[in-house]
């Protein structure tokens, strides 16, 4: 028996020698120590061995078995440690290679603009509300003061969902929403996307605009003329030009439209201010007793005043585009100059 055994283990270790990799030192393993290895065999036919026979025997087989598993344990931690080697070696990286350039993205000139003009106003106490898109006429219109027959609800420029749906013309509708479940005093913008059915160089069915409202007692057209200079300063530049001139809203009175020094020839006269040396960029006014009725606020106790300020435009001539189609195109060779 003790001769088979040496037999045996020599012959597992020349095996050993030889080997590689752990797969084939695992095989080795297995056919020597597994279910049906040949030292398993041996030390199963051990019963069958006469009694004085068997403690030496067993004593033999079970030195062999501990002997090769010393061997087989040495081997895999050779061949272990050679593996991983070769595995890193393998998978270096060349850290002298160029990086790959990863492009940054940016955020969109209007909504910069956008953030810009919010915080101005956040600035000078005014909080942030947000209405639907997708507006009721009522609030869209009538109870803005504008009656059935006014341009401003002509089918041409005005997106409809039947009768009594549409697609917001202004962020004004805000202005009654918040009146109605908030009481004075009222310090608020308005900010969001507005349609139009109009489409040219200055013109997208779609823009962006910022609705503003004060209402408290002894609001006053000087309250009004402080804040919207203070803006233009704050956003065009301190000491830029500003005139007030009169104009016409339903749901202000009076009404004044808002122009800045002309941006591009500095008042002199150009193309993009027609040679008149200002720019228009907002309207305002007073809100209209009528539109506090809606509202159940008493016209007596209450003043306010409102504007309306269009992003395209602001952006327009911050950074000196003529057609506002540019911002809806997505080219990013446009948009990449804004990061
Ligand atoms: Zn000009």
């Amino acid at each position: 028996m003790k001769k088979k055994v040496d037999k045996l283990i020599t012959d597992a270790k020349t095996e050993i020698e030889g080997v590689e990799s752990s797969k084939e030192l695992e095989a080795i393993r297995v056919k020597y120590m597994g279910k049906k290895g040949k030292i398993t065999a041996l030390l199963k036919s051990l019963g069958e061995l006469p009694d004085e026979e068997r403690p030496a025997a067993g004593e033999a087989v079970n030195k062999g078995r501990k002997q090769l598993e010393e061997t087989l344990k040495t081997s895999r931690e050779t061949v272990r440690s050679s593996e991983s080697a070769q595995k890193l070696r393998s998978q270096s990286v060349d850290i002298t290679l160029p990086a790959v350039d990863h492009v940054m993205g940016h955020r969109h000139p209007i909504n910069r603009v956008m953030e810009e003009v919010l915080d101005i106003f956040r600035g000078m106490g005014f909080s942030v509300r947000k209405g639907p898109e997708i507006e009721k006429d009522y609030y869209n219109f009538e109870a803005l003061n504008i009656p059935k027959d006014h341009p401003a609800r002509d089918m041409q420029d005005t997106f409809y969902f039947g009768e009594d749906t549409v697609l917001r013309t202004h962020t004004s509708p805000v202005q009654i929403r918040t009146m109605e479940t908030e009481q004075p005093p009222l310090r608020i913008v308005s900010p969001g996307k507005v349609y139009r059915v109009d489409y040219d160089v200055t013109h997208s069915p779609m823009f962006h605009q910022v609705e503003g409202f004060i209402v408290d007692d002894r609001i006053t057209f000087s309250d009004l003329k402080g804040v919207l200079i203070e803006f233009v300063n704050q956003f065009f530049g301190e000491g830029t030009p500003v005139r007030f001139r009169p104009s016409f809203f339903p749901f202000t009175e009076p009404s004044a439209e808002v122009d800045i020094g002309c941006v591009m020839c500095s008042g002199s006269g150009c193309r993009v201010c027609s040679d008149s040396g200002w720019l228009e960029i907002l309207g305002s006014g007073m809100i209209h007793p009528e539109v506090f009725r809606f509202v159940n606020y008493d016209p007596e106790k209450y003043s306010g005043f409102a504007f309306g300020v269009g992003i395209e435009r602001l952006a327009m001539l911050r950074y000196g585009i003529d057609d506002i189609r540019l911002f809806f195109e997505n080219d990013l060779r446009f948009l990449a100059q804004f990061s």
